[in-house]
């Protein structure tokens, strides 16, 4: 059987494709208050506002491409068993060809029934208006996990970082719980890895590249594509 690499991503892994993150300097957020945009009281108060900043943020995905970060995460599935675990409502890593991958927060291509959290629909690139409606009649909203929602793929997550041979993590400041907290499910004897150009505290031994996604992404793929896979 393959050994598993399960890899936990942010929106640094994006940044390269020109999507901007969350909480650097020039982040999508100094734009923005959280509390404006990404909360379900934030959709009661303004649904116009929250959902014309959703359609925005679908727009400029079906702008970019994914980058060089997501697709050496392709190159391993050569010989691992990926499992990707991502914080991001992009589909760079689909996009990019990665064939397991986790939305922790949902997805941009998606929008659901504001009474049924569990009626989902593709979207592809259509904006979300007032007025358009679910199968069931209710208003349709964008299928995102806003802050203080549950994350309802938080327990599979956990699962696959319990499996796993390898983790690796890219691109996240590990500022959002609960994501931030799936480090701890990670077997205590898994060789870990971490890309981001910053310093991100890790509070376990874990091999650090402090560089972008673009090029520390490689170093990781190519170390464990030199170790026994099986
Ligand atoms: P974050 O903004 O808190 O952290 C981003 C991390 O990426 C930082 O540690 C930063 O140093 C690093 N980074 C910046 N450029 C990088 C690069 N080129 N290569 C590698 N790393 C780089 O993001 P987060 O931890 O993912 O938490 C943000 C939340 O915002 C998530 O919940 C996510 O859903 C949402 N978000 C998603 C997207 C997206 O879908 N692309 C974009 C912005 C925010």
């Amino acid at each position: 059987m393959k050994k598993k690499v399960v890899v936990l991503t942010g929106a640094g892994i994006s940044a390269e494709s020109g999507i901007s993150t969350f909480r650097d300097s020039d982040g999508l957020w100094e734009q923005y208050r959280v509390e404006d945009v990404a909360t379900y009281d934030a959709y009661l108060r303004n649904p116009e506002l929250v959902l014309n900043f959703y359609n925005e943020r679908r727009r400029q995905l079906f702008q970019v491409k994914p980058n060089e970060g997501h697709r050496q995460l392709v190159r391993l599935e050569e010989k691992y068993d990926v499992r990707i675990i991502t914080q991001n409502i992009d589909n760079l890593h689909e996009q990019a060809g990665s064939t397991h991958v986790l939305h922790l927060h949902g997805l941009l291509t998606q929008a659901r029934s504001d009474r049924d959290d569990n009626l989902i629909v593709d979207i592809g690139d259509r904006d979300i208006h007032i007025g358009d409606k679910a199968p069931d009649g209710a208003q349709l909203r964008p299928h995102i996990v806003w802050f203080g929602e549950a994350v309802p793929n938080i327990e599979p997550a956990a699962e696959l970082c319990e499996k796993a041979d390898y983790f690796i993590v890219v691109g996240t400041s590990m500022n959002v719980y609960p994501a931030a907290g799936l480090i701890h499910y990670v077997p205590r004897s898994t060789p870990c890895y971490l890309v981001d150009p910053k310093a991100v505290p890790i509070s376990r031994p874990i091999t650090i590249f402090q560089e972008k996604a673009g090029t520390g992404v490689k170093k990781v793929v190519d170390e464990l594509l030199n170790q026994p896979s099986e």
